[in-house]
């Protein structure tokens, strides 16, 4: 068995991160969809200048990046240490851990954990850890129903749609879109609802707080988990959260290994860090934290399923285990002119964006995500806006040359290198070649049906005179 730091190296990551289509078909429907894209130029458009409002408030988030980004690689490097005192710390306060290898042995644990209790509904916080492994669909198939109670898992959940964001799910739906959603979709609603903001809400807290009050097991992902305490945090902005958190017998969070943190005091980094650059606020509203059981407040059994699903293979990866420092914040999307343009659904898979863009075929191999490298036009905004530093741009290019390398290039691609790689082999052909390639620069400029190429990309002149020359020139001998 392969290892690494003496963890065994998981399979491939399966559950939704595989994309049906390829990326260029799926955006190219996306992108005739005027709507969609009215929607997301608005939302992003909106998240970005909170955004940018709040960090020029922080004259050290330079600073804080290079923390957060310091704090994650030390956490990576030492994976195995600090899981093992995170299960040691949890197990301390009451709670169980429970290790899952992929997608369906975490199903299938959180399926015999919600069975165990005779609970036949779970009230579910925002995660992104059960999206990827499918658990809804699992736990659907055993006969409990997950009820999303974050108001935009809501709606997609009630659409029976696909989240499009990690942080903003529902991005693609506009207000009058999600008074029908819940018109058509949500029992015992006002015939006439409005799609005043204050109104969907209302009619969505109504709906929630049924669920809330009648649900003993609730399951939620965990935005950290401190190795040191065994204290686990969520962070969430509308209040369901700590709902779900509080008011069951029963809580099961489910996990990506990799949101291990060392110590309690490197919150302090990524608390100021996330809000920032998510939502756009100062901090949080709602940060709850809890620490294994605690008798006569809160849920009295408490478990936490790691989950690995391909993660430590993305480990063992000197360039793409960046990938793992995400803290799920979504900046990379809000300011992705792609993500713009296309919106969550044509990247095909759980994580949109640039973000998802490596990780995903990282965790399931490039093969099975071969076109979401090259959903990219390498601006390098990305890791501008990343609060962690992620070098998303040089984990794509990556990327692209294994996919090259294990497929071949392109026909007319792996032609031109080879007539390229020729050429640079024979002085004299190498000679006319830079001639011609002159003036193939001047028929570019002039010829009508390849001007439209120069259009909107720049074509610099070649120098005047090759570095042979130059060197004979100036040297007097031959280069
Ligand atoms: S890659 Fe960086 S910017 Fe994108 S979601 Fe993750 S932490 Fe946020």
């Amino acid at each position: 068995m392969r290892t690494y730091l003496g963890m065994p190296l998981s399979p491939r990551g399966v559950g939704h991160l595989r994309g049906d289509e390829p990326f260029p078909a799926a955006a190219r429907r996306a992108l005739a969809d005027s709507q969609l894209r009215r929607n997301l130029g608005h939302a992003t458009a909106t998240i970005r200048a909170k955004s940018a409002a709040v960090i020029s408030e922080l004259p050290d988030w330079e600073e804080l990046r290079a923390a957060g980004s310091a704090i994650k690689a030390d956490a990576m490097a030492r994976l195995p240490e600090l899981l093992e005192q995170l299960e040691a710390a949890v197990t301390g306060a009451g709670g169980r851990v429970r290790w899952a290898r992929d997608a369906a042995e975490a199903n299938r644990i959180v399926t015999d954990l919600v069975r165990a209790t005779g609970s036949q509904r779970v009230i579910k916080v925002k995660s992104m850890a059960t999206q990827e492994i499918g658990l809804n669909e699992a736990l659907a198939a055993a006969g409990i129903e997950p009820v999303e109670t974050d108001l935009a898992e809501l709606i997609v959940q009630l659409a029976g749609d696909r989240p499009s964001h990690i942080l903003v799910p529902a991005i693609h739906r506009n207000r009058a879109e999600i008074r029908e959603i819940f018109r058509r979709r949500m029992p015992d609603v006002d015939p006439d609802l409005t799609d005043d903001p204050a109104v969907l809400a209302a009619a969505a807290r109504r709906h929630l707080r049924r669920a809330f009050l009648t649900t003993r097991v609730a399951v939620s992902g965990a935005n950290f988990a401190v190795a040191e305490t065994g204290t686990l945090a969520v962070v969430e902005s509308e209040g369901n959260g700590r709902m779900c958190l509080t008011l069951p017998e029963t809580l099961i969070t489910v996990m990506g290994v990799e949101k291990v943190v060392p110590t309690w005091r490197d919150l302090e980094v990524f608390l100021q860090l996330l809000p920032r650059s998510s939502t756009g606020e100062r901090m949080n509203p709602y940060t709850s934290m809890w620490t294994g059981v605690v008798p006569g407040d809160g849920p009295k059994d408490v478990h936490l399923v790691l989950v690995d699903n391909g993660r430590t293979a993305v480990l063992a990866d000197s360039v793409g285990r960046q990938a793992l420092h995400c803290i799920r914040c979504s900046a990379c999307l809000n300011v992705c002119p792609v993500y713009e343009r296309t919106g969550g659904h044509a990247y095909g898979s759980v994580y949109p964006g640039p973000i998802g863009a490596v990780l995903s075929p990282q965790l399931t191999g490039v093969a099975d995500n071969a076109s979401l490298p090259y959903a990219s036009s390498l601006c390098g905004a990305c890791f501008d806006a990343c609060p962690v530093r992620i070098d998303i741009p040089a984990i794509l290019v990556e990327l692209r040359a294994r996919y090259v390398e294990q497929r071949g290039a392109p026909g007319p691609e792996a032609a031109v290198m080879a007539a390229a790689a020729y050429a640079m082999n024979h002085p004299r052909l190498f000679g006319l070649a830079q001639r011609a390639g002159r003036l193939g620069v001047r028929a570019l400029r002039a010829v009508p049906p390849l001007r439209a190429w120069t259009r909107s990309r720049d074509l610099p002149d070649p120098p005047s005179e090759t570095f042979h020359r130059w060197w004979r020139r100036t040297r007097g001998g031959g280069a």
